[in-house]
């Protein structure tokens, strides 16, 4: 696959180019936080840990028009219905996006499009976007990639991978895709950015923890790690804030809501999280999570054996460290991913 060499004096003209290409999303200082969105190619950023968010919202926003419907009582079906923003969207690049997260999004993929569904909502964004990763030379305090099959040079889900080299970039295509696009951006130049990735790639993989051991999660049976004793410990700790599912890169709940008055309205598509009582409130009143127990449990639960149960061992957390950073009350994945091996 093609290697490329950007000088730091070319960086410049490369987002330029990138942004001729497509809408660019990058990591860019939003209000003092570090997020990935729409940039100019000045304020692009090579220098950060990871985004205070992850980069779920370019495929999968936290609130989402799908479909306008309005009356037309003339109609034998009174009611009339366009589906919303499929003829409308952009195609992208995302540069900058750290290895985690592009496992995170392959992860949500699987969920959004897979043998039985297709959410055409997240296929036609999450398809039609290239994905250019940055890998991590200074994994922060909190990321724990390696300990869940991830790497901070990771590839899976990119389409080329980055690294700063000399305040500019070595870079190499993954996909065909990739290189089929950085082929067309003027400028760039051929460059061995390939044995230098993979050089790096080990020095900061020494650094990083081994592997968690989930071996009897794995192996266990699913009602023997839900009746573990610990669950009630870290439960009233919990404040049920939501903020570990908002941030993580791989939660994907959502609520679909009408808003309408009697002459038509609008459906949207919201975040939801499995931390809220009402996420699971039935119609009757009857709620099987009725306490902040059952709710944390689904939570890692749902991270360490479901996920890995469906997509072939593949771990539902990817080690970001977002919820390990902002949980208001320190309750850290690696620590219950312990317990509930133990
Ligand atoms: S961030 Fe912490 S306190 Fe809030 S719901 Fe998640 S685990 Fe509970
Ligand atoms: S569970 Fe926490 S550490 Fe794991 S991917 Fe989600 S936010 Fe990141």
């Amino acid at each position: 696959m093609a290697e490329y060499i950007v000088k730091e004096n070319a960086l410049r003209a490369f987002f330029q180019a990138l942004a001729q290409e497509r809408r660019l999303l990058a990591p860019v200082r939003v209000g003092g936080k570090l997020q990935m969105a729409e940039a100019r190619p000045e304020e692009v950023t090579l220098d950060y840990g990871n985004t205070h968010q992850s980069p779920k919202s370019a495929f999968f926003p936290q609130t989402e028009r799908l479909m306008a419907f309005h009356k037309d009582t003339a109609q034998s079906d009174p009611f009339v219905y366009k589906p919303l923003g499929l003829d409308k969207i952009t195609p992208t690049v995302l540069f900058g996006l750290r290895p985690c997260d592009a496992q995170g999004l392959a992860i949500c993929d699987q969920v959004f499009q897979n043998d039985r569904f297709t959410d055409p909502y997240w296929k036609t964004k999450y398809e039609s976007s290239i994905k250019i990763g940055l890998a991590c030379d200074q994994p922060g305090p909190a990321c724990f990639c390696t300990a869940v099959g991830g790497s901070p040079y990771g590839e899976a889900g990119l389409d080329a991978l980055a690294a700063v080299k000399d305040a500019g970039l070595a870079l190499k295509a993954i996909t065909e895709a990739g290189a089929e696009f950085l082929k067309k951006l003027p400028g760039l130049e051929s460059g061995a950015a390939e044995s230098e990735l993979a050089e790096r790639r080990k020095a900061v993989e020494s650094k990083m923890p081994g592997p968690l051991d989930q071996a009897k999660v794995a192996a266990g049976a699913i009602l023997d790690i839900f009746n573990q004793p610990h669950w009630k410990d870290t439960a009233d700790r919990c404040l049920n804030c939501g903020t570990c599912t908002f941030v993580c890169p791989t939660c994907h709940c959502f609520d679909i809501q009408d808003e309408q008055n009697d002459k038509g309205g609008v459906r949207m598509r919201n975040w939801d999280t499995c931390m809220s009582w009402l996420y699971t409130v039935h119609g009757t009143g009857h709620n099987p999570r009725p306490t902040k127990t059952e709710r944390m449990r689904q939570r890692f639960l749902h991270k360490l054996k479901y996920i890995p149960l469906k997509q072939n061992g593949q771990s539902g957390c990817i080690g970001c460290g977002r919820c390990v950073t902002l949980c208001p009350v320190n309750i850290d994945i690696r620590e219950v991913a312990k317990q509930m091996n133990g």
